[in-house]
């Protein structure tokens, strides 16, 4: 029923130089059995979006303003992303959450207005260690969640991706045990907020460290519909085979 996504984020990595790296993916899958959506920086947005084509590939933002249009030096908004050929956003990541202060209700005002200019919102939310380690992991979700996501969210526009703060970039990932309980959460509460047509219809990812070598395991959790995957996302030898583990799930 839920088409399965694997999600590259870029963050501020990149160049037109590595663009290639769209093509080498694209060579590999040419006709995947799950999405595969790429996000580069803002500045390679345009090039990463005429490059992909129609090809196996879309392309996505890492983060928009609430806001269309106005004096706001520096920021991007959702219209501007989809006119530079983006089909998606990833909002609420916990590295602008910590390091820009972004609030859950920003980021709720933020995927509405994505939504409204057609991308898809890929939506993060993750605890910390020390709250998980206060076992207070469900609740930080369940307020995220029902903070961060708009009530304009269906199957199609909105995709949560489940970030455990100490697993970014660390190394270190939770037990299946420990993803599944967080993931099977999350889908109980969509199901109660949207109804269970449009609750079981959003794709539910686990970013974290996700490597060539644990994707599989990851994958066969209970309401693992994919992956956002950070550093092992910017060359294509490392998606691939995590492509190819979700593409086998
Ligand atoms: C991320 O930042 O979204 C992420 C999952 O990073 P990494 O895969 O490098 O841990």
């Amino acid at each position: 029923m839920r088409r399965k996504l694997a999600a590259g984020n870029w963050k501020m990595n990149g160049t037109l130089a590595d663009l290639g790296e769209l093509d080498s993916l694209a060579e590999t899958h040419p006709t995947p059995g799950v999405d595969i959506l790429v996000c580069p920086p803002a500045t390679l947005i345009s090039a990463a979006a005429a490059r992909a084509g129609k090809g196996p590939i879309q392309i996505g933002g890492q983060d928009c303003h609430h806001a269309d249009q106005g004096a706001l030096t520096g920021d991007v908004s959702a219209l501007m992303l989809a006119d530079a050929g983006a089909h998606a956003v990833i909002l609420g990541h916990s590295e602008r959450r910590e390091g820009h202060g972004e609030t859950s209700e920003e980021v709720r005002a933020k995927a509405k207005t994505a939504q409204a200019a057609s991308l898809m919102t890929v939506i993060c939310l993750g605890e910390s260690l020390g709250q998980r380690e206060a076992t207070n992991t469900l609740d930080i979700i369940g307020a995220q969640l029902s903070l961060s996501v708009p009530d304009s969210s269906n199957g199609e526009n909105l995709v949560i991706a489940y970030e455990p703060i100490w697993a970014i970039g660390s190394g270190l990932t939770p037990s299946p045990d420990q993803i599944g309980e967080v993931h099977d959460f999350i889908r109980a509460r969509l199901e109660k907020r949207f109804g269970a047509g449009v609750g079981r219809s959003v794709r539910l990812l686990y970013g974290g460290s996700v490597k060539p070598d644990n994707a599989a395991e990851i994958f066969a959790v209970s309401n693992v519909d994919g992956a956002l995957v950070g550093g092992a996302s910017l060359r294509a030898a490392d998606f691939s085979p995590i492509i190819t583990a979700l593409e086998s799930a």
